[in-house]
């Protein structure tokens, strides 16, 4: 990519109604765009970082054996009747429509109802379980406050993951290679150090669920941390008992704010009976179907990493996510010309800065996009066969021969 060929440019001015750091940096970069409060457009350099993130969570979800699918975005009325989910009383977040040709549709807040449905066609017997389905989609929840740009909006993606269990016994073996599996990939996308599973207030089958929270000043939950055991609760419940059957002492406890990336639920058989979701066991007996839910929002997760990778000159993402891994700078005529030539052997990793501008100029837009690597070719640095590359994170800087810089593109 050329800064020639992407239609964005940066900012240098804050957008006055945003408050949070990420939001700032992620406009200003040229990301995101705000088409109103809660709703954002992920622009080129966004889209590429938010499927980075995504192709992360799809590995990790295919490690699982989870199989990958896209359900519809509207809903109908029926399936969430079936649950007792369809009332603005019981969900409060609904965004509804109704048809030209009668009656109504929902825009998905989530999809457990859908879901449940859709098995019903596919599973019959113990043969065909357990089955683990999972989606990137659109999500829609009319939140009363937006918050911290693309943290909390009214539109958001979602991985959401169901599973599909003869038992509890084989629900629990899954559940928890998927905790195991969210705390691979909370490292892959850099904020694993910062990323606590934490008991959280669960369903109606099960004490607790587990989240996934990100210590981070933006968030809006607030978590305990046990200084000896590193075991983190949500204030939601933080109670003598809880604390008690946990082993834990009041006092040793950190208070701290946390921004929720992941969750993991156990369902039980709630949908299972809502909506009949039965298979014959071995014996040929009816037997309700045991199910979870797993969800994290990428574009939240995108969110939490600009706001705690990110310093005062700008973004600073981590190399599995970044958009392009290098900000290259050609300066003076012969630079320029090589510096073009590196670009065009690997477009898809290099960010080459073409513009008639300043260094200063292009530098600081390097530290505000927050590409991993500055790769910098100058005559001076080209009459001794190098390339400068200084490290965004660090700001470390080295010198490579040519040749050590072009085997990296390919
Ligand atoms: P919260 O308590 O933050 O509202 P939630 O409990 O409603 O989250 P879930 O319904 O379990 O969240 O959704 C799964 C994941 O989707 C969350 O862990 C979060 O990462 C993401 N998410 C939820 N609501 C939003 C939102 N309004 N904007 C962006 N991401 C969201
Ligand atoms: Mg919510």
């Amino acid at each position: 990519m050329k800064t020639s060929q992407l239609f964005t440019k940066t900012s240098k001015t804050a957008p006055a109604d945003e408050t949070s750091r990420s939001a700032e940096l992620l406009l200003r970069a040229g990301y995101i765009y705000k088409e109103m409060a809660g709703v954002y457009d992920f622009l080129p350099l966004g889209m590429r970082t938010l499927q980075n993130i995504i192709q992360v969570i799809r590995e990790e979800m295919n490690a699982l054996g989870a199989q990958e699918l896209t359900m519809s975005t509207l809903q109908s009325k029926a399936v969430w009747e079936a649950s007792d989910r369809w009332s603005d009383e019981v969900m409060d977040v609904w965004f509804k429509t109704k048809l030209n040709a009668g009656g109504e549709v929902g825009l998905a807040p989530t999809h457990e109802e859908p879901f449940t449905r859709l098995m019903k066609s596919y599973i019959s017997s113990y043969k065909d379980l357990p089955i683990y389905v999972y989606q990137f989609q659109n999500k829609f929840r009319n939140e009363l406050r937006a918050k911290s740009g693309i943290m909390r909006t009214r539109e958001f993606i979602m991985k959401d993951l169901y599973s599909f269990c003869i038992d509890r016994k084989q629900h629990e073996k899954f559940y928890e290679e998927v905790a195991k599996s969210y705390a691979r990939i909370f490292d892959r996308l850099g904020i694993g150090d910062k990323t606590y599973r934490t008991f959280a207030s669960g369903g109606s089958f099960c004490k607790f669920s587990d989240e996934f929270q990100t210590l981070c000043e933006a968030g809006e939950d607030i978590i305990y941390i046990d200084k000896e055991s590193g075991i983190a609760l949500n204030e939601e419940v933080l109670t003598d008992e809880n604390l008690e059957n946990l082993g834990i002492k009041r006092e040793n406890l950190t208070e701290h704010k946390a921004a929720e990336v992941g969750n993991i639920f156990t369902l039980g058989y709630k949908y299972a009976d809502a909506l009949d979701l039965n298979f014959n066991d071995e014996s040929g007996k009816r037997q309700k179907v045991f199910m979870g839910s797993y969800g994290i929002g990428p574009s939240r997760v995108m969110g939490v990493i600009a706001e705690m990778l990110s310093d005062d000159k700008g973004l600073v993402w981590p190399e599995e996510i970044a958009p392009y891994k290098y900000y290259l700078v050609g300066l003076g005529e012969e630079g320029n010309k090589k510096a073009a030539e590196l670009h065009d052997k690997a477009p898809e990793l290099v960010f080459f800065d073409d513009r008639d501008a300043r260094a200063g100029e292009k530098f600081a837009d390097a530290e505000l996009m927050g590409m991993p690597y500055r790769v910098v070719i100058s005559d001076k640095t080209l009459a001794n066969n190098q390339v400068e590359v200084m490290n965004r994170k660090t700001g470390e800087t080295k010198l490579l021969t040519l040749d050590e810089f072009e085997h990296k593109l390919v």
